[in-house]
């Protein structure tokens, strides 16, 4: 596919291969875009902003409602190019792109309910006979820079909200996974989109990354992937607004009065989904010591059952990760905990990119496939003795993006809620359950801001006060 730049699809001399994981197959090339490239993309998407910012709310939301109709039509296509690129089951890029239509028709929605509020002037001494509010507008360009791991979705979460609030937005998509963006651009544009209001840029991200982040025609800049990438951003970025959407290693907790039947399916459900690939994948699992060998029992034969292989046969229930090396990374943080003492319980061969479910058994919180964000299809599962343990380990990590607790006890699903450092928390399921308007967002190094299109909008328009000072 061409990129989208300066209002016009282009090619470049350089290119990049998309490869299906699975196979190493080139399914697509996309162009290897450079600094100048992003330069004229800036220039452009100027007279955009400009565009952008006096089209009414109704037609905004028009070209959103028109833009999740069309992902809607082309879900199959759409479905297929995400699991063919990213290497997750067909069945899993399905719900993807219906989930990306969603996010364009909740943005067509906000489009239209963007208001400020009315601040009573008079409640200060000097106030009498002024009137106020707030206005909220434009930031102006916003950049979206995305991760592999949902190519299409998590770029929805961005455009979205960005033109729902009047803004020109630049993408630029992972390397890995760059075609369901570009699909997307080719939807947002037949949708109605202003050419010169849209960008989706392709290449490496450190190159475009800097020549984005640093450049002061982008006033906002919304950033989903690693922390270390996200770190190198905010130093980039300089005095532009910024959210930060940024990794895990999400605790999921289990007491001795858990549903553990439950408890197992979810777990089962959340470490493996996408091959483990997801920011809020259950990754630690820290038992009661009183449950912990009945819940590895309930456990075993449910990941056991996941088949490996091509994510696009019918029968596969995981496909491969997205890199080899990246299986690689897997297999090697998983042999150094065996060689440390973790019991593996099932799973622990790869071939290729592709790495079988596995849990780990009896792992030192230390250890890398606990303290590290793993981003693979296992789960660690380290052992507790009371509620104070549960919580001190489950907050023992830089990470604070989401949480799971099974207990049938109210007191402490609350304590839960209230102690454990994490922008999401779930009582009964474990970290990994997302609607996507609700507010989104991490603590700690995973991050700040909000996501789901009603909180991005807050943070991809800036408010003014507008105060009138009245003859009396
Ligand atoms: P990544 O390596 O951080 O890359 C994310 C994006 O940043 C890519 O488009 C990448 O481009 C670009 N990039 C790389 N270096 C850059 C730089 N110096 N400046 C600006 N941009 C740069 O992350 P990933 O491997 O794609 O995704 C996995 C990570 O995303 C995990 O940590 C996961 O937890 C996190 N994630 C978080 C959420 C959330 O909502 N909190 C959701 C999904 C994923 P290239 O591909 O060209 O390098």
């Amino acid at each position: 596919m061409k990129m989208f730049v300066a209002g016009e699809w282009k090619e470049t001399s350089e290119t990049i291969d998309v490869v299906n994981p699975y196979d190493g197959s080139v399914i697509d090339t996309v162009p290897k875009g450079t600094a100048g490239n992003v330069d004229a993309a800036l220039s452009t998407l100027v007279d955009g902003a400009r565009v952008m910012r006096q089209m009414p709310a109704f037609e905004r939301a028009r070209i959103l409602q028109r833009a999740a109709d069309l992902v809607q039509q082309r879900a199959e296509d759409l479905a297929r190019t995400i699991s063919m690129e990213e290497g997750k089951v067909l069945g899993e890029a399905r719900v993807e792109a219906q989930r990306g239509g969603e996010v364009l028709a909740v943005s067509a929605e906000e489009a239209k309910r963007i208001a400020g509020e009315m601040i009573p002037l008079d409640a200060a001494e000097n106030g009498a006979g002024k009137m106020g509010f707030t206005l909220r507008v434009p930031c102006g360009i916003v950049a979206a820079i995305t991760p592999f791991n949902f190519p299409l979705n998590l770029v929805t979460h961005k455009v979205g909200p960005a033109i729902a609030g009047g803004n020109a937005v630049i993408v630029k998509p992972a390397s890995d996974t760059p075609l369901s963006a570009l699909k997307l651009t080719e939807i947002l544009l037949e949708a109605g989109m202003p050419e010169s209001a849209i960008a989706c840029v392709t290449g490496s991200g450190g190159e475009l990354g800097k020549a984005i982040c640093e450049d002061d025609r982008v006033r906002k800049i919304s950033f989903t992937g690693s922390y270390e990438v996200g770190d190198a951003i905010c130093r980039m970025a300089g005095m532009k607004k910024v959210t930060m959407e940024l990794g895990s290693n999400s605790p999921v907790i289990i007491m001795d009065d858990a549903d553990l039947e439950k408890a197992a399916q979810a777990v089962c459900a959340a470490g493996y989904a996408n091959a483990g690939q997801v920011c809020i994948s259950a990754q630690r699992i820290l038992t009661s010591s009183k449950v912990g060998g009945d819940f590895l029992d309930a456990l075993r034969p449910k990941v056991e059952a996941l088949t490996l292989g091509d994510q696009l046969a019918d029968g596969s229930k995981m496909g491969p990760m997205v890199r080899e090396r990246d299986a690689e990374r897997v297999e090697e943080w998983i042999n150094e905990a065996v060689a440390a003492g973790a019991q593996l319980v099932t799973g622990g061969k790869r071939e290729r990119a592709l790495y079988q479910p596995t849990i780990l058994d009896q792992v030192d919180p230390d250890m890398k496939v606990s303290r590290e964000e793993l981003f693979g299809p296992a789960v660690a599962v380290t052992r507790f003795d009371n509620i104070e343990d549960a919580i001190r380990l489950a907050n023992d990590t830089s990470f604070g993006l989401s949480a799971g607790v099974f207990t049938q006890d109210l007191d402490r699903a609350m304590r839960f809620a209230r102690e454990v450092d994490s922008g999401n928390i779930h009582i009964n399921w474990s970290s990994q359950w997302r609607a996507d308007f609700m507010p989104y967002g991490g603590l700690k190094h995973s991050g700040m801001g909000k996501e789901g299109p009603h909180y991005a909008l807050r943070e991809m328009t800036e408010e003014k006060m507008v105060v009138l000072h009245l003859k009396s």
